[in-house]
């Protein structure tokens, strides 16, 4: 569950979004190219601009989700179970199981790699993920084994993705000599635009947390290609939402 905020010209409104609308609207904000961002804190903020007939100017529709319960600090482990957890198309949670497989019983268990009892409750009680319906099946081909889907909620899928990919852009480099980027440095020295033989390089690098980083001719352009990279990230990540 998500407290929601609009906010559309001066007005603000308050309500709850629950997981579902809030994942049908983050898909349609990244179809329709919304800017969009997720918070270290789970939350997710779509802006758009939405233009009224008779209006040249358009007016700004920001959405802000933030969990209705906090998620609080996670740690790397608890980082690397629920990666793995979001991975896994048939998470479970072991509920009985019978001798000699009674140790299963509170495990998350996702093909060979498995969460500990122990840090599978802290998951479930910190609102991490949720569980599904039990269901009955087999261990080792004829073994009883009572298990619970489990899946990572959407506001720690959020977290992550806003935890990996952390954008800045570079400072331009301002008034240069030609040779420092590769011009030749012999030309024109009072020529409008250049001081005392230097030219101005405006151009400004966008990078992220994630290694990804690109070139761009001035800082704008740069915040804009960071945008477009966090968004573009969203998107992939959106796509292993179920
Ligand atoms: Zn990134």
């Amino acid at each position: 569950m998500f407290i929601q905020k609009i906010q559309a010209g001066d007005g603000t409104t308050t309500g709850l979004c629950s997981e579902d609308h809030a994942i049908v609207m983050l898909r349609r904000a990244v179809d329709r190219r919304f800017p969009l961002e997720a918070t270290r804190t789970g939350g997710l903020v779509i802006t758009r601009d939405v233009w009224s007939t008779g209006s040249s100017t358009p007016s700004r529709r920001t959405v802000s989700l933030e969990p209705a319960k906090p998620l609080g600090v996670m740690t790397p482990t608890m980082r690397q179970d629920l990666e793995a957890i979001a991975d896994s198309d048939r998470a479970y949670r072991v509920d009985k199981a019978e001798m000699p497989f009674r140790d299963r019983v509170g495990r998350i268990m996702l093909g060979f790699y498995s969460v500990p009892p122990a840090a599978a409750r802290r998951l479930v009680e910190r609102g991490m993920v949720v569980l599904g319906l039990p269901y009955e099946d087999t261990s080792h081909g004829r073994l009883k084994e009572i298990r619970t889907p489990v899946r990572v909620v959407l506001a720690a899928r959020l977290a992550m993705l806003a935890a990996d990919h952390r954008t800045s852009t570079g400072e331009p480099r301002g008034y240069v000599y030609p040779a420092d980027i590769g011009m030749s440095g012999t030309v024109g020295l009072c020529k409008p635009g250049r001081r005392s033989g230097r030219v101005y390089d405006g151009s400004s690098v966008a990078s992220c947390t994630c290694g990804w980083s690109q070139w761009t001719e001035d800082r704008e352009v740069a915040r804009r290609v960071a945008r477009e990279h966090r968004r573009e990230m969203a998107s992939a990540a959106l796509k292993r939402l179920t």
